[in-house]
């Protein structure tokens, strides 16, 4: 196997940096920080903070991918025969952040690609939200026009899933009524600073999270959940006589009763039992 110098071998190494604690950076983040040749960046001075706390002095060069297509070809060059530590300002690269296409380029180009998860304050927020989280969808930030955020939001209306939005303190309220006006009034929860010493999550109906934040826009960096549209109440017994005398009186019985099942979801059998108790 071919390394570096420090042992690594050469490739792209995706490090996850802390959303607010430096204590949630991994020792195995930390390591490959101090190791790599160089470590490409969104912001040179945020990153030497942590650099720094890492105990690394390796170079950064400022990476965005919007960089010139030349900045990115030099990085994924430089994979060949050298280890390149890929870092946020904060989180998971490529999540709301930089990194898709140097990933995309650097896998084309058949070069090492390597991952050293930690947080990412989309999964933290949605642990914290008590909304279902087997089926999430994590939408990022919303655009700012009215019009386009509520195409965004159309697209998803009838999605059975909990949306995972980022967010920030003056757009809160209006997003959330946004939502409220789209989605539905459904359950939500704001989690802002997670790790941070202001941590705080707010639940409730997406009406009623806007009116708290209308007056007071909330500081910091802020996730929005919004759990997934509400199940049908059960049809209840009135209903179930209701539409069965109705699907009488242009069906016999037994086919009554199976058409009112499957449109109420209920069990065939007993409506049938309860269809002919109505005829008696
Ligand atoms: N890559 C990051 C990640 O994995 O979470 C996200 C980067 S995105 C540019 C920054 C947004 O993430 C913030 O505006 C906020 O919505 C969210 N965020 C980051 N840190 C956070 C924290 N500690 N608490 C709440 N939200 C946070």
């Amino acid at each position: 196997m071919e390394t570096t110098h420090s042992g690594l071998e050469p490739g792209l190494y995706i490090v996850a940096g802390p959303i607010g604690n430096l204590g949630d950076l991994t020792p195995r983040a930390a390591e490959i920080l101090r190791l790599a040749d160089v470590v490409a960046v969104e912001d040179t001075r945020v990153s030497a903070r942590l650099l720094r706390h890492a105990g690394s002095d390796r170079p950064m060069v400022p990476y965005h991918d919007h960089s010139a297509e030349g900045v990115r070809a030099r990085l994924v060059e430089r994979m060949a025969s050298e280890s390149v530590a890929l870092l946020s300002d904060a989180g998971t690269p490529l999540i709301s952040d930089p990194g898709y296409k140097l990933v995309r380029d650097a896998r084309a180009a058949g070069r090492k690609i390597t991952t050293l998860p930690g947080p990412s304050a989309a999964i933290a927020a949605l642990t914290l939200s008590g909304l279902p989280t087997d089926r999430f969808l994590f939408m990022g930030f919303l655009p700012n026009k009215a019009k386009a955020r509520g195409d965004v939001l159309a697209e998803v209306t009838a999605l059975r899933a909990t949306l995972v939005f980022y967010e920030s303190g003056p757009r809160l309220s209006e997003s959330l009524s946004a939502m409220a006006a789209h989605l539905g009034d459904r359950e939500a929860a704001v989690s802002r600073e997670i790790s941070k010493t202001f941590e705080e999550t707010a639940t409730g109906t997406l009406s009623a999270l806007s009116a708290r934040y209308a007056d007071a826009p909330p500081k910091g960096e802020i996730v929005v959940v919004v759990g997934p549209p509400g199940e049908a109440p059960p049809a209840s017994a009135e209903d179930a006589d209701a539409a069965l005398l109705e699907a009488m009186t242009r069906l016999p019985v037994s086919k009554a009763a199976g058409e009112v099942a499957k449109k109420l979801g209920l069990d065939r059998r007993t409506l049938y039992d309860r269809a002919m108790e109505l005829k008696g």
